[in-house]
């Protein structure tokens, strides 16, 4: 088994529903502490960590606007809810030895500190994981658009998108026991067949920016530590 990073920097898009383990709603400890592990994994590897966490497990503006709210409120509180899940995922980090610094899209300073690109790239240089919150911090927009652009900000070598299912499949899974899982696509394969990896938004841009994205399962135990060693495991797209 490969041991040694080929990646130096990466962008980790971890869902709000990744947190949640098996709970209905919000953070499940348990969870974000096997997650940080996963995460510190590869720290100690040497590779940069930045992280664009989502908050789904607490409210997404989508959800809000079907109910009857206006769509940008809606969306503002979804980019509060990716706050408290980096508070959180930062809490933890930092209880289990590593240096975790949030940086928010919107303005919120007497929580965390504000996104500033030098800043952000200093931090990653000094061995610290920078958690991205608040999304890109305008409404209408995904913390998916958010990796995929903060990713290229960074200029992070691959956006890893963290799912249940372990890449992406001809068929899903769940439901077709003969589905197989596809090593590698390319960008354009991956639209011709509407494989739907991340958002139009997100997936436009990592394509444009010839940013590779790797679908993987966060569930699988060490499968980040893996993946960063070039393991085929999950589903990589690429230019
Ligand atoms: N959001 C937003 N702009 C952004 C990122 C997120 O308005 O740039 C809002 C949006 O309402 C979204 C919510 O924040 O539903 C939570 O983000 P997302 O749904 O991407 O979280 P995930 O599905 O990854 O948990």
């Amino acid at each position: 088994e490969p041991a040694t990073p080929i990646y130096k920097r990466i962008l980790l898009k971890l869902s709000g529903e990744a947190l949640m383990g098996d709970d209905a709603f919000g953070i499940n400890q348990a969870t974000i502490e096997r997650m940080v592990g996963e995460v510190a994994d590869v720290v100690a590897k040497g590779v940069e960590v930045a992280v664009v966490i989502g908050g789904g497990n607490i409210f997404r503006g989508v959800a809000g606007g079907s109910a009857g709210m206006d769509r940008a409120t809606a969306d503002y509180m979804g980019m509060l809810a990716t706050v408290m899940n980096a508070l959180a995922l930062a809490d933890a980090m930092n209880k289990q030895g590593l240096t975790a610094r949030v940086m928010s899209a919107i303005g919120i300073e007497q929580v965390v500190e504000p996104y500033v690109r030098p800043k952000a790239l200093q931090y990653l240089e000094e061995g610290k994981v920078v958690v991205f919150a608040a999304g890109t911090g305008n409404p209408f927009f995904t913390t998916d658009t958010a990796a995929a652009l903060r990713g290229a900000e960074i200029g992070a070598e691959l956006v890893l998108k963290a799912t249940k299912v372990d890449g992406v499949y001809t068929a899903d899974p769940m439901k077709d026991p003969t589905a197989t899982r596809y090593t590698h696509l390319t960008f354009d394969e991956a639209m011709t067949q509407n494989l739907g990896i991340m958002d139009a938004t997100a997936f436009a841009l990592c394509r444009d920016q010839k940013l590779p994205i790797k679908v993987f399962s966060i569930v699988k135990p060490g499968a980040l530590g893996r993946v960063v060693c070039g393991a085929d495991e999950g589903t990589l797209v690429h230019a």
